[in-house]
C-alpha cells in the first residue's frame, strides 16, 4: 500500500511539480537532467490481481498497454483535464475516456444534472421525455439525421446500422476500409484497426467465414479501390461504412474529394452511405464530421460524446430508412437500457455545453497548439514525425508521412512510440497507449496544460 504521506502530497501536486525539483538557489544539473521517477506500485498490485479476475486484467483490450509495454496505470479519479492514479500521481489526460470527456471530466453541470436524475430513477424501461429532448438536439445538429434510435454503445449502433443497411437494400455485402474500426460485431472484425492491430490479430477467431466473406475492404482515401469493389460485386453491395476522419489507425484525415466521391458512388449504385461518427460525432464540429466536410451520408452512427460519459450510442438518418426499424418497421433491434434517463441526461447536458459560443473554437485552439508544439519539439531533436488535428481530435505518427491510409500508418516507428509513451507518463502526461489511436482534448484543457505537455515532450524527445 502506498504510504498515506506520499499519496496525499503527490495527489495534490500541480502538474509541473511532478518533475524533479532543483533545490532553490542551487540548481543541480543531475536532478534536472534525470528522468522523473514514476512510482506505480499500487497500480501494479491491482493489475496483477485483475489478471486473475478479468481476461488480460481489463474489460477492453487496449487498456492493457500491450503495445507500449509497462503496466497500465490504474485510475483512482478524474477531474477536468486531469486523471489521478491509485499511487497519487496526476496526469494531463489526452485520452478523455476515449472521447466522451469532451467538456472535461466530472463537469459540475453534468454532475448536478445526473445527481438530480438519480432521485427520479436511473432506468425506466418506458418512454421518457428526455429521449425526445436528446433526439431533437441530434436531429437539429446532424445534417443527415431526421430520426434517431438510442442504444448503449458504439458497437451496438454500428451493428444495428449494418442490419439496417441490409434490410433497406435487400443486399448482403458491405464495404469497409482497412484500419477503420466499427465496434466488435462479427462483420466488422475484418482489417479492423486499433485494438486488433495493437494485439497483432488480423481478424478474430469466432468470426464465421461466411460473415467475413460478406465484408469487402477498400483502401482509405483511394476511390479506385472502392470502384473496383462495386464493379466486381454489381448490385450486391448494401452499403459502405467509414470513419469520416479515422481515429482507429491513428489520426488520418480524408480528402474532401474522397468523401464526395464515396457519396456519388453510393448514390449511383443504390448503396447506403454510413458515416461512423462514434468518435468524430460532436467532436469535429457541432454538426459532426459531415457538417465539417459538407458531405451528407444516408445513415450515421454516434457514441462517446453523445453520452457525456454514460453508456450511449445512437444511429440515425433519413426517415425513409429509419422507418424500417421496429416497431415502426420490420427490422428488429431493441435494448433494455436504451434511452435510459441517466444516459440521456448526461448527453443532453454535454451537448448543451458544446452548443455554447466558443466551444469548438477552444477545442481547435488548444489542440492545434498542442500538435504544432509536439511536432516542432520532435523535429528539433531530429525525429521524423507527421501529424495534425481537427478540432479536439489529434494524432501523430513517428514516420516521415504523409499518412493517408492504414497502409501508410504501418510505416510508423511503434517501438519509438512505446518509449515516448512511457517517458511522457513519467512526465505526468497520459496519452493513448498505442500509435494507432487518436488523442482527444476537452474544454477543460488550457493553454498552460498544453504548454506543459509540449515542454515535457521536448525533454522526452531529447532522451528517447
Ligand atoms: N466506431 C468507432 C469509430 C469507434 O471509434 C468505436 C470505439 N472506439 C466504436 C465504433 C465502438 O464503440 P464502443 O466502444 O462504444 O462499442
Amino acid at each position: 500500500m502506498q504510504s498515506l504521506n506520499a499519496k496525499t502530497v503527490q495527489g495534490q501536486r500541480p502538474f509541473t511539480a511532478q518533475r524533479p525539483r532543483a533545490a532553490r538557489g542551487s540548481v543541480s544539473v543531475r536532478a534536472v537532467a534525470a528522468p522523473p521517477k514514476l512510482i506505480t506500485k499500487r497500480s501494479e498490485e491491482i493489475f496483477k490481481e485483475a489478471q486473475e479476475l478479468l481476461p488480460g486484467g481489463v474489460n477492453s483490450p487496449v487498456r492493457a498497454f500491450r503495445s507500449v509495454g509497462g503496466g497500465p496505470i490504474v485510475f483512482d479519479r478524474v477531474k477536468g483535464a486531469y486523471c489521478y492514479d491509485v499511487d497519487g500521481n496526476k496526469y494531463i489526460d489526452y485520452v478523455g475516456s476515449w472521447g466522451p470527456a469532451i467538456v472535461g471530466h466530472g463537469n459540475e453541470e453534468v454532475n448536478d444534472a445526473l445527481k438530480a436524475q438519480i432521485d427520479k430513477g436511473t432506468s425506466f424501461g418506458a418512454p421518457c421525455e428526455l429521449e425526445n429532448v436528446l433526439a431533437k438536439m441530434v436531429i437539429d445538429r446532424v445534417p443527415s439525421v431526421e430520426m434517431v434510435r438510442f442504444v448503449s454503445s458504439g458497437t451496438e449502433a454500428c451493428l444495428s446500422v449494418l442490419r439496417l443497411m441490409r434490410a433497406y437494400t435487400g443486399r448482403e455485402k458491405i464495404i469497409k476500409f482497412t484500419g477503420c474500426y466499427h465496434g466488435h460485431a462479427d462483420s466488422f472484425l475484418v482489417k479492423a484497426g486499433s485494438g486488433v492491430i495493437t494485439l497483432g490479430l488480423p481478424d478474430s477467431p469466432g468470426v464465421p467465414k461466411s460473415t467475413a466473406a460478406a465484408t469487402l475492404t477498400a483502401t482509405y482515401n483511394n476511390l479506385e479501390s472502392v470502384k473496383e469493389l462495386f464493379a466486381a460485386n454489381k448490385g450486391e453491395i448494401a452499403g459502405l461504412i467509414l470513419e469520416p476522419v479515422v481515429g482507429n489507425s491513428g489520426f488520418i484525415v480524408p480528402t474532401k474529394e474522397f468523401l464526395q466521391g464515396l457519396r456519388e458512388i453510393c448514390t449511383a449504385e443504390g448503396a447506403v452511405l454510413c458515416f461512423d461518427e462514434v468518435m468524430t460525432g460532436f467532436r469535429i464540429a457541432k454538426g459532426c464530421a459531415q457538417e465539417y466536410f459538407g458531405i451528407t451520408p444516408d445513415l450515421t452512427t454516434m457514441g462517446k460524446v453523445i453520452g457525456g460519459g454514460m453508456p450511449v450510442g445512437a444511429y440515425g438518418g433519413k426517415k425513409e430508412i429509419m422507418k424500417m426499424v421496429a416497431p415502426a418497421g420490420p427490422m428488429y433491434q431493441a435494448g433494455t437500457l436504451s434511452g435510459n434517463p441517466m444516459a440521456m441526461t448526461a448527453g443532453i447536458k454535454t451537448l448543451e455545453i458544446l452548443g455554447r459560443p466558443g466551444a469548438y473554437e477552444h477545442l481547435e485552439k488548444v489542440t492545434k497548439r498542442l500538435i504544432d508544439g509536439i511536432i516542432a519539439a520532435a523535429k528539433e531533436h531530429g525525429h521524423e514525425i507527421t501529424g495534425g488535428n481537427i478540432s479536439g481530435m489529434f494524432g501523430f505518427f513517428f514516420c516521415k508521412g504523409p499518412v493517408s491510409c492504414f497502409e501508410d500508418a504501418l510505416a510508423a516507428d511503434t517501438a519509438k512510440f512505446a518509449r515516448f509513451h512511457r517517458a511522457m507518463l513519467e512526465e505526468g502526461v497520459y496519452l493513448a497507449p498505442s500509435q494507432f489511436e487518436a488523442g482527444f482534448t476537452s474544454l477543460a484543457h488550457t493553454e498552460a496544460d498544453v504548454d506543459a505537455t509540449i515542454a515535457a515532450a521536448r525533454r522526452v524527445f531529447a532522451r528517447i
